[in-house]
């Protein structure tokens, strides 16, 4: 059995609680969308529901394709089980084609095919408006040592192609994506957070409709249907 025990964090999208086994912990997901580094946010109901379930159902995906994740079960409609992980302090972004703050800064226009997979990484600081960083900035503030921002990569690369295979088995192109990884105590590198549509970039292969959080971002239309029709997709190829 699983019990819920004190609140360890609340962040933008999600909750965490810790649970009798120090080895796991509760993650809540909240009807809540945010934008500008929270600076915009909205209720938004369903998509607690809708991002727990497709995270779920995307780590199961990777586990089947060898990936490992923090991921243990979920437990409720807006819960689920993980692995509690030290977190690096880093977000790992992978971009497949052009678009965000890649095409902005670099001054491309959206949709560009990358002649190879581009990996970014950013200080995870709200304070600091989560900058870009390089490897050098990594070592200089002991996010990670070497090894381990050289498995990072790896993992994000192989995480990166079983998604890209992913979503293509259900006519969504994956443009670029966010990640979290974490080290357990004995230093095993994992996976961890979450992979729904407010971190990737999806748009359908056909008509390049935006199926992710850039219709929030962007006030393109109404986020729950997007997302109800990715968890759709997801579901049918089970
Ligand atoms: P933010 O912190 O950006 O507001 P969230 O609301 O998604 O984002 O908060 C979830 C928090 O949980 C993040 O800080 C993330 O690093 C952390 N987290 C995710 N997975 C794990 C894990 N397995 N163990 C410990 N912390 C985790
Ligand atoms: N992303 C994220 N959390 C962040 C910033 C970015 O999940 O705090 C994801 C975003 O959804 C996209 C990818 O990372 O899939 C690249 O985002 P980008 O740097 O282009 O930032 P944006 O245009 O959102 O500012």
């Amino acid at each position: 059995m699983v019990v819920k025990q004190e609140l360890l964090y609340q962040g933008k999208a999600k909750k965490l609680f810790k649970t009798e086994d120090p080895a796991t912990l509760l993650v809540e997901y909240l009807d809540q969308a945010t934008a500008l580094n929270g600076a915009r946010k909205d209720e938004i109901a369903g998509k607690a529901a809708l991002n727990n379930q497709i995270t779920a159902l995307i780590f199961e995906r990777l586990n089947e394709k060898g990936i490992n994740s923090h991921f243990i079960k979920k437990m409720s409609k807006n819960e689920q089980l993980v692995e509690r992980l030290k977190i690096f302090p880093l977000e790992v972004v992978v971009r497949n084609y052009s678009a965000g703050s890649f095409a902005k800064r670099l001054g491309f226009d959206e949709g560009v095919p990358l002649a190879f997979p581009v990996l970014e990484f950013y200080f995870k600081d709200d304070h600091l408006d989560d900058p870009f960083i390089n490897e050098d900035h990594i070592k200089i503030l002991k996010l990670a040592d070497e090894k381990e921002v050289a498995e990072i990569k790896k993992q994000a690369n192989a995480i990166n192609q079983a998604l890209i295979e992913l979503f293509k088995e259900i006519g969504i192109r994956l443009i670029d994506f966010k990640i979290e990884l974490g080290k357990r105590a004995d230093g095993t590198i994992l996976l961890a957070d979450e992979i729904t549509p407010d971190t990737c970039r999806l748009w359908d292969e056909q008509t390049n409709e935006h199926l992710d959080k850039d219709v929030y971002r962007r006030n393109l239309g109404e986020l729950v249907p997007v997302y109800q029709e990715v968890l759709e997709r997801l579901t049918k190829k089970n």
